[in-house]
């Protein structure tokens, strides 16, 4: 892609997007700090005034937000708590995060939050290959999650045409797919587990079959593991991109990876200002190879604005310099959740990297669990899901399986196996740890 199809933010350096974050950040500091009972407290009790931030290490003496101080702000004080920064008849959305690891949050928006919700969304979804000719059929969960109606509409903004369809219903998307013949797909990875069992048990089809040219995948990890997205790539006849990387609460996507495959951009140039933090809370700066946890504030947000929130998302810097696409800023992958890992006799385990190890064997559906105990007797159990009626020796494999997360990860694994069906499919996110 030549620089002039780009947008001007996606040809900055990550230092002139810095230096263009400094004063965005000292207004959206000054508003909140006005406008928000919450921030005026928090600012007061941590000594930081809008006017004398000058560089990020000013604002850096800001503790840290996780989610949970805005959840008992709501609960205490609800239903949108003190943290809302206008009245609420300026309020035109109310999302609710996923749920997946806390109880579920609020999500404020105005009518400019949701513009920039859905600049930073299509610009991404550019990014990720979406064009005119697609048609999409969009399958992430509309009840009140972001990933489904912003999601749609970043989709339209990039200038697909999309068919609204939401989570369950399995069997009338297949019927709808045949029938309107989309181009490409948009779900979670673990989605098309689903829907190749539904295809194949009971339609009688194979997905080529279905004559799809892309996924834009998002919601959970995987893609970024090679030789997952290659098996997904090869079942399905198609190309699977990491096209949704965002939190609810923040921004429902900020990053997307382009045909370079190079880790995924940041895109909110504008929007956020990013930071990593390490395991003890602190600065890491942001340079290729650097490792952390990724740290967001608001830098125009009207609603809900957030300051150094944690997103328990641990990423890795892949880059700085410019990418092949023309694309400046910097490039990352997920390694995992800081909330998910398992800490096995001080090695850090993301479970989530299983699903690419266990992508190369037919004999498995790809679904697993895994059974975290608590020291000091810690164990780590996994289940993996055998694909109907195959009969081979499971011993071996198990042994196989857990010779190779011992030689990558140095974790020791005890593997078992358990029916096809089994493991409740995933409609949304599928939750794959449990910690007894
Ligand atoms: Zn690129």
């Amino acid at each position: 892609m030549s620089d002039s199809a780009l947008e001007g933010c996606e040809t900055r350096t990550l230092e002139e997007t810095l230096e263009h974050s400094i004063p965005l950040l000292r207004n959206a500091v000054e508003r909140a700090d006005a406008a928000s009972s919450f921030w005026t407290q928090r600012f007061a009790n941590q000594g930081i005034k809008s006017g004398d931030i000058r560089t990020l290490h000013d604002f850096q003496p800001l503790a840290l937000l996780d989610k949970k101080d805005i959840l008992d702000d709501q609960l205490a004080l609800g239903p949108f708590g003190t943290l809302l920064a206008v009245p609420p008849d300026q309020l035109r959305r109310i999302h609710r995060t996923s749920g997946t690891t806390a109880t579920p949050l609020l999500v404020l928006l105005t009518g400019n939050d949701l513009t920039s919700v859905v600049s930073v969304g299509s610009r991404a979804f550019r990014c990720s290959g979406v064009e005119a000719a697609d048609i999409v059929v969009h399958c992430l969960n509309y009840c009140m999650w972001s990933g489904g109606v912003s999601d749609h509409e970043s989709l339209e903004a990039a200038g697909a045409t999309v068919i609204p369809f939401g989570v369950g219903n399995s069997h009338f998307l297949l019927e709808t797919i045949l029938q309107v013949r989309p181009s490409a797909l948009s779900c979670t990875p673990s989605y098309l587990a689903r829907l190749y069992q539904l295809l194949t048990d009971e339609f009688k089809l194979q997905p080529r079959d279905l004559r799809l040219r892309k996924a834009f995948c998002g919601g959970e990890p995987g893609l970024q593991d090679p030789d997952f997205r290659k098996s997904v790539e090869d079942i399905w006849g198609i190309r699977a991109v990491d096209a949704n990387y965002g939190l609810a609460d923040v921004l429902s996507i900020m990053a997307s990876e382009c045909d370079a495959r190079d880790g995924l951009h940041f895109h909110a140039h504008d929007e956020l200002l990013p930071e990593l933090v390490d395991d003890a809370g602190r600065p890491v700066e942001i340079s290729k190879g650097a490792t952390g946890e990724l740290v967001l504030s608001n830098l125009i947000r009207d609603a809900q604005p957030l300051f150094r929130y944690r997103t328990h998302d641990i990423i890795e810097i892949v880059d700085t310099a410019r990418c092949a696409c023309g694309r400046r800023g910097f490039r990352f992958r997920v390694v995992g959740r800081s909330d998910d890992v398992v800490v096995v006799k001080g090695i850090n385990f993301f479970p989530a990297v299983l699903q690419g190890l266990i992508a190369g064997y037919s004999q498995l559906t790809g679904e697993y669990r895994v059974y975290a105990s608590k020291p000091p007797n810690q164990d780590l159990r996994v289940e993996f899901e055998k694909v109907r009626g195959t009969v081979v020796d499971w011993t071996s494999v198990a042994e196989d399986i857990a010779r190779r997360v011992l030689q990558q990860h140095s974790v020791k694994l005890r593997v078992s196996f358990c029916e096809y069906g089994a493991i409740p499919k995933s409609e949304h996110k599928t939750k794959r740890l449990i910690r007894d």
